[in-house]
């Protein structure tokens, strides 16, 4: 028993000793609203007060928010990342993303990815083609997450193409700009999605994975980190982006 402890004890040490992973988070938020659409997942909405002071312990510590289309030009030789890039992603298309998450975000001057699910668009307390469109004039890159929120993986191919192929289509043929990210709905994927999306022009898409990101990361694979409505306030807020860190580096072990 001593043993253990002993061990345990020296590889926490190690762990702790290793240089900090290198790489940037993408934070995963979905409702910024005190009043979740659905009181059974209250923990997908943050408050926008809350929102707010996480924007300004971001600002504070010297982060620049990018889009994911920032980072694929980097990653093909156009420009160079800002020193401590992150990048803020919205899941499912909420109304509230343009009525209460822009104006926050904007009076920060920051960015974001805001990740629809097109058969959603339009219905009560979603996004509006038109604010989609606003919002990409703002500098917002918009993203898919799918036609029906279908988990991919338990699809035939079919049926998984026309769920990534036709969520794409809709959204340009209605007059948005290319859409090249997608987001994986309940962060279900396998390597034979990333063919589809290949195929179908997409460049990125993000999971569920705790992670940090790099130039070597695979774009269809990348790394993100659940911002939950704290119990803690900003404590919990450091927290999920130390266990990006936390995961990130357990990743460079094994
Ligand atoms: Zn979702």
């Amino acid at each position: 028993m001593r043993l253990i402890g002993v061990a345990f004890l020296i590889l926490t040490a190690i762990f702790f000793l290793l240089p900090e992973p290198e790489g940037f988070p993408i934070l995963e938020y979905h409702q910024v609203t005190d009043e979740p659409l659905d009181p059974d997942f209250e923990v997908y909405n943050v408050p926008p007060a809350e929102f707010a002071a996480q924007l300004d312990y971001l600002q504070a510590q010297g982060y620049t928010t990018i889009t994911l289309q920032d980072f694929m030009r980097v990653v093909h030789g156009k420009g160079e990342l800002p020193d401590k890039p992150i990048v803020l992603t919205f899941d499912d298309g909420y109304a509230d993303n343009y009525s209460t998450m822009l104006p926050i975000l904007e009076a920060h001057n920051m960015t974001a990815v805001v990740y629809v699910i097109t058969n959603e668009l339009g219905k009560k307390n979603y996004l509006t083609l038109e604010q989609l469109k606003d919002m990409q004039r703002r500098g917002i890159e918009i993203g898919s997450h799918t036609a029906d929120h279908l988990p991919l993986t338990s699809l035939d191919k079919n049926a998984q193409r026309y769920q990534i192929r036709d969520s794409k289509i809709f959204l340009e043929w209605s007059g948005l700009q290319t859409i090249y990210s997608l987001s994986y709905p309940n962060g279900a994927f396998n390597p034979e999605l990333e063919e589809i999306l290949r195929e179908e022009n997409f460049l990125t898409a993000v999971t569920g994975e705790a992670g940090l990101n790099t130039l070597a990361t695979n774009p269809y694979e990348l790394y993100r980190v659940h911002i939950r409505k704290p119990r803690f306030g900003l404590t919990e807020f450091k927290f999920r982006l130390w266990k990006a860190n936390f995961f990130a580096k357990l990743r460079n072990i094994f």
